[in-house]
């Protein structure tokens, strides 16, 4: 999850010079209206109402982004330099982009700029779906337009026994009302498989890490253990970013002393060496 600067492309340009074609021009004022209202809602689905264009042309405009994807505007947005995670969800990878207001519904912003974001393979395939809104305020943090995301809005909960751990994306604690819901919302509707995946990954390489780091103390403590925790901390929010998956898993662990004791533990040489 990132804030993002819009991307710089003149979108009325691109849709001045489409419709001069013959087959857009009828349409042109129906779709700058469309566009000015999405910038102005900032994209809220709550509020931007998709233009009832006929059938066959949001076929064709949804064409027009398979067309044009390789090209221009689109890829300068998917190629978008030193983005440290996924825009959206927060991954170690991007490389695709994702029509924030989905294209099957909202045809009308298939290659416009506001609505592409450049995300990961997981967003873009599926996870997110056809899903656009929840219950009440609930819709997707928009990488453009909503600034919650330059802070820390979401951590890990570590869910017990913790020899079976199980791993709940939670809103940060300090957030309340609906910037809670709708972080709720976002980190419930789109980590899915890859994530439990990668936080399991996270769990099982912390105590190494920490042994690695640490390895002068004959005995890891607690409090070591935290400082040291802290420490990786700081370097992931500058490598991945403050809501990057391995950051909500050490905002999550420093959280929770019983998980860090526990990882004291496990990173103690003695106890180590005792391990099969
Ligand atoms: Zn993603």
């Amino acid at each position: 999850m990132l804030k993002l600067d819009p991307p710089d492309e003149n979108d009325l340009k691109t849709l001045g010079r489409l419709c001069k074609q013959p087959e857009w021009s009828a349409h042109k004022s129906a779709w700058e209206n469309a566009y000015t209202a999405y910038k102005i809602a900032a994209g809220n689905p709550w509020i931007v109402k998709s233009v009832v264009f006929a059938e066959d042309i949001g076929a064709a405009q949804q064409k027009l982004y398979d067309n044009r994807k390789q090209g221009g505007a689109i890829r300068r947005i998917r190629d978008t330099a030193g983005l440290k995670c996924c825009p959206m969800c927060g991954s170690g990878t991007t490389g695709t982009l994702d029509h924030y207001l989905p294209r099957a519904v909202y045809p009308e912003f298939s290659i416009f700029s506001l609505n592409l974001v450049p995300a990961c393979s997981h967003c873009n395939s599926g996870e997110k779906g056809s899903t656009i809104t929840g219950d009440d305020d609930e819709y997707f943090l928009h990488p453009y337009f909503d600034t919650l995301a330059q802070s820390a809005i979401w951590q890990i909960r570590f869910e017990r026994p913790l020899a079976a751990v199980r791993f709940t994306p939670v809103p940060s604690p300090d957030l309340a009302g609906v910037p809670a819901k709708r972080v709720a919302f976002h980190i419930g509707e789109l980590l899915g498989g890859q994530f439990n995946r990668s936080m399991d990954t996270e769990w099982e390489a912390l105590p190494q890490r920490l042994r690695d780091r640490l390895e002068h103390l004959a005995d890891i403590r607690p409090a070591d253990a935290a400082l040291e925790i802290r420490r990786q901390l700081r370097d992931v929010i500058g490598s991945d970013g403050v809501n990057s998956w391995p950051a909500a898993f050490l905002r999550g662990v420093l959280a929770d002393p019983e998980v860090v004791a526990h990882m004291a533990t496990l990173a103690t040489p003695l106890v180590a060496a005792a391990l099969p």
